[in-house]
């Protein structure tokens, strides 16, 4: 069997390495917001080439608290893309803001810039990019637009760790970059684990506060705040992984290759463009047979996933809050999209397997 992910699989070549730093944390007697936190917020901060990162609970924390941050008056608008995972939503919800959907350009699966202006109204207050499968934004337009209406942008970095637009890093376009490190994700711990990045010192501030009960000094309570650290634990976890990020983003890339280079034409494949360079957090194709294909392929014993089944304004969960507004193009990538293996444990020999069994299709 061909699995689509195995954590075990993905993390065993860090054991040791890990155990190590389980260690140093234990015998520390430091558990919250210790060393190892603010070295990985130093180092983060460095390897997405921002000013600033402040560890937090997990991706979600990391959105919502980027838009607590502001204090946008209740009611106000936010952008958001059509087909995104439905924690991006969630968070504008969260702070009782109310999202408004904006369809994805259906080669890059990305915000369409094209459909941003007239999606704004005077209530609008934010545009939450979100970098889909690993792939950045389109990101001059989107932050033209946002400079010439006065939005804030909040990047959703969960599946674009160390992805780049015109050399530029995911995490660092935003007034705030929020990331997850969910086990999962290119940059995974071993539990729940966020961040968020910023260029701005004083932005960067505010979320330390709002993480840690809104105070800055023990006992003295600025402002109304929540608890969502970032473990130390995951902490020097994440710190191992991170050295590894180089290795995990070219062998993800290079097994990508091996996808576009030999998967026949029937399958739409990600869009490539000198100006992106591609994390491939997930790998996706479209098909318009995608459910006889997923059976086909775990027939011949390969498992693949769909992100997503559901387009978010279909979720029973967001009736009442989003399910005027149409999206079919949200609706036909959800209808349409296939994710194949493409984690950091499979060999290129793996994925030449897929491809052929593919192929056959
Ligand atoms: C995983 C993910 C999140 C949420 O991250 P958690 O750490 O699980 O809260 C948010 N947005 C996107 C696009 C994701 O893939």
């Amino acid at each position: 069997m061909i699995e689509y992910e195995n954590l075990n699989n993905l993390n065993k070549p860090l054991f040791e390495e890990y155990k190590t730093a389980f260690s140093e944390v234990l015998e520390s007697g430091w558990y919250i917001l210790g060393n190892k936190v603010k070295e990985f917020e130093k180092q983060f901060a460095a390897y997405c080439k921002t000013s600033h990162c402040v560890g937090v609970a997990n991706g979600l924390d990391a959105l919502n608290l980027s838009l607590r941050a502001f204090g946008f008056e209740k009611g106000s608008e936010v952008l958001v893309p059509s087909n995104t995972y439905i924690a991006t939503i969630l968070s504008i919800v969260d702070n009782d803001l109310q999202p408004i959907l904006v369809e994805p350009d259906i080669e890059t699966y990305n915000i369409d810039p094209k459909l941003l202006e007239q999606a704004i109204t005077p209530k609008t207050k934010a545009i939450m990019v979100v970098h889909l499968y690993g792939k950045v934004c389109d990101m001059d337009p989107i932050l033209e637009i946002a400079k010439k209406h006065n939005l804030k942008v909040i990047e959703d970095c969960a599946q674009s760790h160390g992805a780049k637009y015109k050399g530029k890093l995911s995490g660092s376009f935003g007034d705030y970059a929020a990331h997850s490190f969910y086990p999962t994700k290119n940059l995974g711990a071993l539990g729940d684990a966020g961040a968020v990045t910023t260029n701005n010192e004083q932005l960067a501030n505010r979320i330390k506060v709002l993480r840690n009960y809104g105070s800055e000094v023990k006992y003295y309570n600025e402002i109304v705040g929540v608890n969502s650290r970032l473990d130390e634990l995951q902490a020097a976890l994440l710190l191992v992984k991170l050295k590894y990020m180089e290795q995990i983003t070219s062998h993800k890339r290079e097994l990508a290759s091996v996808y576009m280079k030999s998967l026949k034409s029937d399958f739409i494949k990600p869009k490539e463009d000198p100006d992106y360079y591609d994390v491939y957090h997930i790998f996706n194709i479209r098909h318009p047979k995608r459910d006889a294909l997923k059976e086909y392929l775990l027939k011949h014993e390969i498992k693949t996933e769909i992100h997503y089944p559901v387009a978010p304004n279909k979720q029973r969960a967001m009736q009442s809050i989003l399910n005027t507004q149409h999206t079919p193009i949200a609706e036909e990538i959800h209808q349409t999209t296939l994710s194949l293996p493409i984690s950091y444990f499979h060999t290129k020999e793996t994925i030449q397997k897929v491809v052929d069994v593919m192929n056959t299709f």
